[in-house]
């Protein structure tokens, strides 16, 4: 079992009341982290996983479970159990224009069980994962726990100093991984500093709701035009829609009204026109910061980092989930040997870089490609958005067509779970 003493010391300003210690100590219980934990777990490795939120209500981060990451789930008995979640089927994602469908990324081609992208309240699928995990005695879960200093010694990094509900705890481990997201503290206490790789930009974040006649288990739909993207996800009750704005825009978008902001997504997106209507107060509506970004090394000695923390996704494609869960598992596959000897290689860390930053910063250019093609440049002569020559032709000769799909639904490398 893990340790746990209780006792009270200071170490440089804080009061530690609890010292610690695990094999991996993971930050950040998203896809990432959850997923990381769960197959260390299963291998009889001791983890602990820190969450400084005391829930898994992440609205803001999107709820698409793609074709690989069921695949996975399958592989360790678990997809059977997350499609007993609530969730929506989406077997195509259809590129619209106020003009009409410009362009239909179908997923039923695809060989897998799965031709489909499934979508799933991200809190529940979280839960349901670490419910999961928690019936293994060598993993603990600690919500409300805030991982704020890296203990480093020597230039190897053995842990983390994190505050929980009850004051400061010191937390000791072989392997640290940073699994905490966009503005990854870990990465900024190890130093990195993430590299920007494409053109940032806001969304705007809301919901809009269901109407009788309203298609159940619908295809996703990006909407483009006007220099804009809206994303619309299937929530049960309500549509999550998401509309993309310049970076640092809001304020004159604000300054320009909400009847501006009702009737421009109405244009776009007609289906939504009278809907809109229910949007009468800002407050409403949610700002978020994306971006896109890397860092040059994912790894220092006792320390990875994994998922946003070492590569921030855009929500383009809806990729980034799915990406962090494919980070868990080649860091699981290569590491789990190490762990359990007690002694992590920093090659072997190197080696989960090597493996994942080739079809990170693949996609990441394809994210940076469609969202400059498609919102930038791609414009007929009335100004209306059409499809790039290369997307045409990529998503319409019968040998290339389904290259797209299988980008989005499974990346450029698939990863399996090894030695299950
Ligand atoms: C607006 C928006 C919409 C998106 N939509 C989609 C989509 O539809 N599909 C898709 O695939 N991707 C989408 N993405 C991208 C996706 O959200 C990320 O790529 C994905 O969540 C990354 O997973 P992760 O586990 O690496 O990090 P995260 O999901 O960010 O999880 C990090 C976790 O770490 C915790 N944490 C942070 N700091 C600490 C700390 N110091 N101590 C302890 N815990 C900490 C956080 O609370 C969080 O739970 C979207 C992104 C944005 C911004």
């Amino acid at each position: 079992m893990q340790e746990t003493e209780k006792t009270a010391q200071t170490t440089q300003d804080n009061l530690i009341i609890a010292h610690e210690t695990t094999t991996c100590c993971i930050v950040g219980a998203g896809p990432a982290g959850a997923i990381l934990a769960l197959l260390l777990a299963r291998k009889g490795i001791e983890v602990t996983l820190l969450e400084e939120h005391m829930d898994f209500a992440r609205d803001f981060r999107g709820d698409t479970v793609h074709p690989s990451t069921m695949e996975i789930l399958a592989q360790i008995g678990l997809a059977d159990r997350v499609l007993q979640l609530k969730h929506t089927l989406a077997p195509a994602m259809n590129v619209e224009t106020p003009q009409g469908i410009i362009a239909n990324l179908s997923f039923e081609r695809l060989k897998t069980r799965f031709p489909y992208i499934t979508l799933i309240p991200q809190a529940q699928f979280l839960a349901c994962i670490t419910e999961e995990t928690k019936r293994y005695a060598n993993f603990r879960l600690v919500m409300g726990a805030r991982a704020e200093k890296l203990i480093e010694e020597d230039g190897y990094i053995h842990g983390v100093q994190y505050r929980a509900q009850d004051g400061w705890h010191e937390l000791r481990a072989i392997l640290t991984v940073g699994a905490d997201g966009r503005f990854s503290r870990v990465r900024k206490l190890a130093g990195f500093e993430p590299i920007k790789n494409s053109a940032p930009m806001d969304v705007l974040w809301f919901r809009l709701p269901r109407q009788a006649g309203d298609p159940e288990g619908t295809d996703g739909k990006l909407g483009i035009g006007q220099g804009h993207v809206f994303v619309q996800f299937d929530r049960g009750e309500q549509w999550q829609i998401g509309y993309t704005i310049p970076k640092g825009g809001y304020q004159k978008i604000k300054a320009d009204g909400l009847e501006h902001l009702r009737a421009d997504i109405g244009e776009l997106m007609p289906a939504f026109a009278d809907r809109m209507q229910t949007i009468t107060e800002w407050k409403q509506v949610s700002v978020l910061s994306v971006e896109s970004s890397r860092v040059k090394r994912w790894y220092r000695p006792g320390l990875l980092l994994i998922g946003d923390a070492a590569h921030v996704m855009t929500p383009v494609g809806g990729v980034g989930i799915n990406y962090a869960i494919q980070d868990a598992v080649a860091a699981a596959n290569i590491l789990t040997d190490d762990l359990r000897e007690g002694k992590v290689r920093t090659s072997n860390l190197a080696r989960v870089q090597r493996r994942r930053e080739l079809p990170t910063r693949l996609i990441q250019s394809l994210q940076n490609l469609m969202q400059k093609q498609l919102l930038e440049r791609a414009t007929d002569t009335k100004g209306s958005p059409v499809l790039p020559l290369m997307f045409k032709l990529a998503l319409h000769t019968p040998v290339l067509r389904d290259i797209p799909a299988k980008l989005v639904g499974f990346g450029p490398r698939r990863e399996r779970v090894k030695n299950l």
